[in-house]
């Protein structure tokens, strides 16, 4: 149950995080996932069902944007992203190799009902970036 574990620690964070700014309830979660990580977001979802009962995150919408590795082209030094496993340089047609992400698992950000004498940003928490994957072991 690797998605499980996934989905305990992003209603793990995100519990600690709407507690923080005294939320009441959270509204909608935005994750992003890289590709490398190789999890089924459909079974994420299921997991986060599960996962959020009972606690401040329950009913809450989960977002999943995925990412993509980036690699560099050997011949062409040019950048480009790895779609689908083709690592393909698409100006040359040379294989590239792999330079960074697509490896990412983390909390973005999120949306929380907070109580009304909250004097922040009524529509929610914003963009905060609250964790990096290096910084969350759980994940
Ligand atoms: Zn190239």
């Amino acid at each position: 149950m690797h998605e499980f574990s996934i989905a305990r620690s992003i209603v793990d964070v995100a519990t600690t995080e709407a507690e923080r700014v005294g939320a009441r309830r959270v509204k909608r979660l935005n994750c992003r996932i890289g590709e490398m990580c190789q999890v089924d977001g459909r079974l994420i979802s299921e997991a986060f069902d599960i996962a959020c009962r009972g606690t401040i995150c329950e009913d809450a919408e989960l977002q999943i944007e995925t990412t993509h590795m980036h690699a560099v082209c050997p011949q062409c030094w040019r950048r480009f992203e790895v779609h689908n496993w083709n690592w393909t340089c698409p100006h040359c047609g040379v294989e590239g190799e792999k330079l960074e992400g697509g490896d990412e698992l983390e909390l973005v950000s999120i949306e929380a009902e907070v109580d009304d004498d909250y004097s922040g940003d009524p529509e929610g928490l914003g963009a905060e970036r609250t964790r990096g994957a290096r910084e969350s072991p759980a994940f």
